[in-house]
Parts: structure tokens; C-alpha cells; sequence
């Protein structure tokens, strides 16, 4: 989707909130493309890097990513964390002589940086340990139902290597189960199964609905519905141009 691009005035710390499979990366995808001031860091991302590179702690992650379970928070936290110093978009505790035994010492915001976290805080313990770090000034709420998600994610394979994605509804390969370019074969995000899914699901289910009174109670929750990316796109580039630019 081709769009225009528009400037900031406000710096925008975004966090995207929704159901697996809701479209949080499509929707992160697009709106770097519109806005292009904006980063945008994934914990899934990042998680499956780790698990790629077999770091330790990819390989903790791995299997509990596989079951569909949640990453202990405070290895998020220091994931997460890691992540925003090394963009820049958090700076290192200042180590001032009089204040350089403080223990209270923290690393401070970026007061320009304007970025997205997508999957990050899942649960209102996340939400907390960020606050102290980060003020988030919107958190999004994307709601689509759970039986258009489900259809969407059966139908999703992907070429590993290339990353390459096919959904064989409206995006099909040339030959079913084959990648187009290479022809090797297709396969589903490990966990992408439905089960794993709908494992994923429950989870989400119990633990947002505390890190959306976490965001509603500081003023800063909004919600946006839509059964696709492309019907909740405009509605959510126009809320972000009426708070931020
Ligand atoms: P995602 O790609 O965002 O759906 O994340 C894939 C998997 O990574 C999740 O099912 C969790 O196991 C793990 N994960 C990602 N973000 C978090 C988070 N903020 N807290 C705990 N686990 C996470």
C-alpha cells in the first residue's frame, strides 16, 4: 500500500495491543512507511532473533514461545530495554560525581524519540516495570474477531529462508505448497498452529485485559476495530495525525 508520508510535531511512544494474528506487524509495517520518524521494535522479533542465534536466552525462550506461554517478564524487561539504549531512544543512567553512588540511578527517555512497541508490555506487571522507564502517551487497541483471525492464520505459509509470506485466500503461490522464486517448499510459523493459537489466545485474553485498565486508567488507551489491516489502517494513521502532527 502506497502512501504519503507526514511529519511529527509531538514525539509519539506508541504501543500496539491485540490478539495474536490481529495484524500488529502489518500494522507497525505501515505506519513506519507513513510516518517515517517513527521506529518500531517487536518482542517477538527480537525473541525469535535470539532463538535463531542461540543465545541463552533465545534458547530459554524458545520452547516457551513454542508452547504458546509468555517469556518471563523481567527477561522481557532487559530485552526490551537493551533494545531502546542500543536505538538511542533511551539513555544510559548519567553517572554525575555527586550522584554516582545513587541507586536510584535510571536510564532516561529520549525526549524526541518517537517509536512503536509491538508486543511489548503483554501483561499490566510489563506495563508497570515500563512505566518507570518509558511514558507510552498511546496505546492502541486493535480488535478484529477471533473467527476472521483464525481463517487468516490457517491459510498463512511462509518460505523460511527468504521470509517470503503466501496466504492461500488472497495472496496463493503459483504452485500450492512452493515458494515462488526458489520453489522450495512452504512451510507454517512453528506457532502459527491453531492449537498453539488458540493457547496464545487464552492467554492474551487473561492477561490484556489488566493492561488495558493499566492504559485506560493513565488516559491514553484507544481502541480501532476492523475484520482486516486494510479497513483499520486509515482509521488508525488519522487518530495518530489528529494526536501527533
Ligand atoms: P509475537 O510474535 O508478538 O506473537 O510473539 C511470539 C511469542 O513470543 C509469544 O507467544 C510469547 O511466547 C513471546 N513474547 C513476545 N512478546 C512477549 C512479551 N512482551 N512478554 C512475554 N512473552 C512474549
Amino acid at each position: 500500500m502506497a502512501t504519503a508520508t507526514k511529519q511529527l510535531k509531538k514525539a509519539a511512544r506508541i504501543i500496539l495491543i491485540g490478539a495474536p494474528g490481529v495484524g500488529k506487524g502489518t500494522q507497525t509495517k505501515r505506519l513506519l512507511d507513513r510516518f517515517p520518524q517513527l521506529g518500531a521494535i517487536s518482542s517477538g522479533d527480537l525473541l525469535r532473533e535470539n532463538v535463531r542465534k542461540r543465545t541463552p536466552l533465545g534458547i530459554q525462550a524458545e520452547s516457551i514461545m513454542q508452547s504458546g506461554n509468555l517469556v518471563p517478564d523481567s527477561v522481557m524487561l532487559e530485552l526490551i530495554s537493551s533494545e531502546l539504549i542500543s536505538r538511542g531512544w533511551l539513555l544510559p543512567p548519567q553517572s554525575s560525581s555527586s550522584s554516582s553512588s545513587s541507586p536510584s540511578a535510571k536510564p532516561s527517555i529520549s525526549r524526541t524519540a518517537s517509536f512503536i512497541l509491538d508486543g511489548f508490555p503483554r501483561t499490566a506487571a510489563q506495563a508497570s516495570m515500563l512505566d518507570e522507564i518509558v511514558p507510552i502517551n498511546f496505546a492502541v487497541h486493535l480488535l478484529t474477531p477471533p473467527s476472521v483471525i483464525i481463517s487468516r492464520i490457517a491459510s498463512r505459509w511462509v518460505h523460511e529462508p527468504s521470509g517470503r509470506v503466501y496466504n492461500t485466500d488472497f495472496n496463493p503461490p503459483k504452485v500450492p505448497g512452493k515458494d515462488d522464486v526458489t520453489g522450495e517448499p512452504l512451510t507454517q510459523r512453528a506457532d502459527d498452529s491453531i492449537d498453539t493459537w488458540k493457547q496464545r489466545l487464552k492467554q492474551f485474553e487473561e492477561s490484556s485485559k489488566p493492561l488495558l485498565d493499566h492504559y485506560e486508567a493513565k488516559g491514553c488507551l484507544w481502541r480501532v476495530e476492523g475484520n482486516s489491516s486494510d479497513e483499520i489502517s486509515p482509521k488508525l494513521f488519522a487518530e495518530i495525525e489528529r494526536r501527533f502532527a
